[in-house]
């Protein structure tokens, strides 16, 4: 005979020390017959505090426009971000400005140095395309960029990072640096369209999808948050500058954007780190469907 089992929701406490064998019978019956079947992440939730989704935003490259339009923004929406950025050809922060980022509550992370991109952009200087990179030159440019971290007050183990254009490789052999960054990052962004959904299994730390916050319109972007809180996923985005600079949106734009998520009850506003943390935190403890004897 298989063994009854209850949702969690109702099994009982110490209450049944209250009802008769006979009693408590019946309303295991009872019980079983009212617990309507649904997915257990449905009935768990993924998130925590009873969270439906989860956002992360980011903003790449250290500019200018961060400092000046998105950190008041986030400061008087209560939400806070993830700022890929110490060090870099693109950085134009000063410590004063990565003090604040960092005082007023928001993640930095890394992103390298020199922000190696393919050779076909023309914006890239020659002998600093990511074809002009071996493992040693990265790695040492790695380290350098968690070290600045580090120096201002990133705790080693907990350090993120974001792939300059998303590319994963380098090398005129292309071949991959995910290693590299596994070996010294918690967790890193890629540029991948689309958002994840780790309650459906297990997802890749090392290569997280994002929207680009830039990208069509506000509309789009609204959508792109009720797709990921359908499907109780975690979405991330990644801003350049706001209000300024490069790949821009507007302020009045990225303000909607941030009052939307405000006045959702339902979503966990995290940074990529804390997001990283909670899905990993998941994916170590998940049974692996494999082991479970027949
Ligand atoms: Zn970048």
């Amino acid at each position: 005979m298989p063994a009854l089992i209850l949702p969690h929701h109702l099994r009982l406490g110490p209450a049944r020390f209250m009802f008769s064998s006979n009693q408590l019978h019946c309303l295991l019956l009872l019980a079983a017959a009212v617990a309507v079947p649904s997915s257990t992440v449905a009935e768990e939730g993924y998130w925590p505090d009873g969270k439906t989704y989860c956002v992360t935003l980011t903003y790449d490259d250290g500019i200018p426009s961060q400092i000046t339009h998105a950190l008041p923004q986030l400061k008087a929406a209560n939400l806070k971000g993830t700022f890929f950025s110490p060090g870099g050809v693109t950085y134009r922060w000063s410590q004063e400005d990565l003090d604040q980022v960092r005082e007023e509550g928001h993640e930095l992370a890394g992103h390298t140095i020199l922000h190696p991109c393919a050779r076909k952009n023309d914006w890239v200087k020659p002998g600093n395309a990511s074809e002009d990179y071996d493992d040693a030159r990265m790695a040492k440019e790695l380290d350098e960029n968690l070290a600045n971290l580090i120096k201002n007050g990133v705790k080693r183990e907990l350090a993120t990072f974001a792939y300059p254009c998303g590319s994963t490789s380098i090398g005129e052999d292309n071949h991959s640096y995910v290693p590299l960054v596994k070996e010294r990052f918690f967790a890193a962004r890629g540029t991948q369209f689309g958002f994840e959904i780790p309650s459906q299994g297990e997802i890749d730390l090392f290569e997280v999808k994002t929207v680009a916050g830039h990208e069509r319109d506000l509309a789009f972007q609204l959508d792109q948050i009720r797709n990921a809180r359908e499907k109780q996923g975690w979405l991330v985005f990644m801003f350049h500058g706001v209000g300024g600079d490069h790949l821009v949106i507007s302020t009045d734009d990225h303000k909607e954007m941030l009052r939307f998520l405000q006045n959702d009850d339902s979503v966990w506003v995290a940074t990529f780190q804390e997001a990283a943390a909670w899905v990993k935190s998941k994916q170590s403890t998940a049974p692996s469907v494999t082991s479970i004897p027949e």
